[in-house]
């Protein structure tokens, strides 16, 4: 099943709104499995309202709609879709008597024009509307299936997820079941991670392998399709292991987990805690820990030292380090990591210190980063090049940071 998305109202047009819904219903066919081809927007105008329906129907086989369904002069979605599809709108008693009672409900009066919310596409099956009036619906024609939903999202979101999905379940292949898998890779670039598994990419049917970057991370969702859950399992289970024999040191977790998270709880069943000595990255590691609820069962606390003088000060960096070294060194972050343990007595110190750019800095180019991590028996430290925004260099090193202490 091929579908496009077609969102009516001008002020998409107009950039007045994000299309949001598009967004919302991509991700959910997505979810079932289904392929989205093509996202439309069209304004508020019939004839070229008639014109996106006309090409979507020579491309696509399943169409949904989102806006247009309320009842002033500009909604005219269902309207358009009639005539295009040749199929008459009539009076839906249920609906209409639904509308009366919200009206009578709410105490407000009810004009005429409202009655046009009632009208849906003759034999089409009615989406019940639980937060708003105008119902959505579906039906198919000549093989193509159009659904009707409304625009405001706090409408569109519940019809789709309660009334739209069953119905495409009801319609798409029952005998097999989709099944995904996510997995996250964190250290690898988009390319790199396809490029090492181009042959599984190339070859692949069942399960799809669909990679996909955000937030400096790169996913892989495998989705298989089967009617026998263990088969689709072990379909899973084997593309997993041949991905993981390929990228397996870039892998941290499945589905919904988050690199931070994952640190959080592995410190957290350990009974360890951290504190941070950040200078690159002025207290966004101290933020972004700190954001999970709980935090101080792991993390002790931090201090930010952004200049040479304050490091020496509170953190006792010596002159030796900063005349032979600099301050953008493993040696410094060495030190920062120990003396920040040291003084707040947690299991381990993290520190980090770098060139967040856009211009150099001891002459070590921007991206130059050193993450180094203490615990009573040793001390590490990492050295990383990182590409990209001043904001990018700063969130990455923070994930480097957590993805060092899980390990
Ligand atoms: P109503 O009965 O409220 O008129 P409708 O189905 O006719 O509903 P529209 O008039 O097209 O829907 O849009 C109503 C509101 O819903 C818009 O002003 C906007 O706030 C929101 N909306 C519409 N389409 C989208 C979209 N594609 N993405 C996000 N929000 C949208
Ligand atoms: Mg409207």
């Amino acid at each position: 099943m091929n579908a496009e998305i077609i969102a009516v109202g001008s002020e998409l047009l107009l950039g007045q709104i994000v299309n949001t819904n598009a967004q919302f219903i991509s991700k959910g066919l997505a979810d079932i499995g289904v392929n989205v081809f093509y996202h439309t927007v069209a304004g508020d105008n019939q004839n070229r309202l008639t014109s996106v329906i006309q090409t979507a129907k020579s491309r696509s086989d399943l169409l949904i709609f989102t806006g247009g369904l309320g009842p002033t002069k500009d909604d005219l979605t269902k309207e358009t879709i009639s005539k295009v599809f040749q199929k008459e709108l009539v009076h839906d008693e249920v609906s209409l008597s639904y509308i009366t009672n919200y009206f009578l409900q709410t105490n407000r009066e009810m004009t005429p024009n409202n009655k046009k919310q009632a009208l849906i596409i003759k034999d089409s099956t009615i989406l019940p509307n639980d937060n708003g009036m105008a119902p959505g619906m579906a039906f198919i024609h000549e093989g193509i299936t159009c659904i009707l939903l409304p625009g405001p999202p706090s409408e569109m979101k519940p019809m789709f997820n309660k009334y739209a999905i069953p119905y495409l379940h009801s319609r798409l292949d029952v005998h097999s079941k989709l099944h995904s898998r996510v997995l996250r890779f964190f250290g690898i670039g988009e390319s790199v991670l396809e490029t090492k598994l181009q042959d599984l990419i190339e070859k692949q049917s069942n399960p799809t392998i669909a990679p996909l970057a955000s937030e400096h991370e790169v996913t892989i969702r495998l989705t298989a399709s089967h009617s026998d859950e263990s088969a689709a399992m072990k379909l899973l289970d084997d593309t997993e292991q041949e991905i993981l024999k390929r990228a397996g040191s870039y892998f941290y977790g499945y589905d919904d987990e988050t690199l931070e998270r994952q640190t959080m709880n592995l410190l957290h069943k350990k009974n360890l805690t951290v504190a941070s000595a950040e200078s690159l990255t002025g207290g966004l590691f101290s933020k972004v820990i700190t954001d999970f609820p709980g935090a101080s069962s792991v993390y002790s606390g931090g201090v930010v030292v952004y200049s040479t003088e304050l490091k020496q000060s509170m953190l006792k960096v010596p002159d030796t380090i900063v005349d032979t070294h600099g301050v953008v060194s493993a040696e410094c972050a060495e030190w920062m990591a120990v003396e920040i343990k040291n003084q707040t007595k947690a299991d381990y110190g993290i520190s980090f210190t770098g060139v967040a750019g856009p211009d150099e800095q001891e002459g070590k180019s921007a991206g130059t980063v050193f993450i180094a991590i203490a615990d009573k028996n040793q001390t590490h430290s990492f050295s990383l090049k990182l590409a990209g925004s001043r904001n990018g260099i700063r969130e990455r090193a923070v994930k480097h940071g957590f993805r060092f202490l899980n390990q």
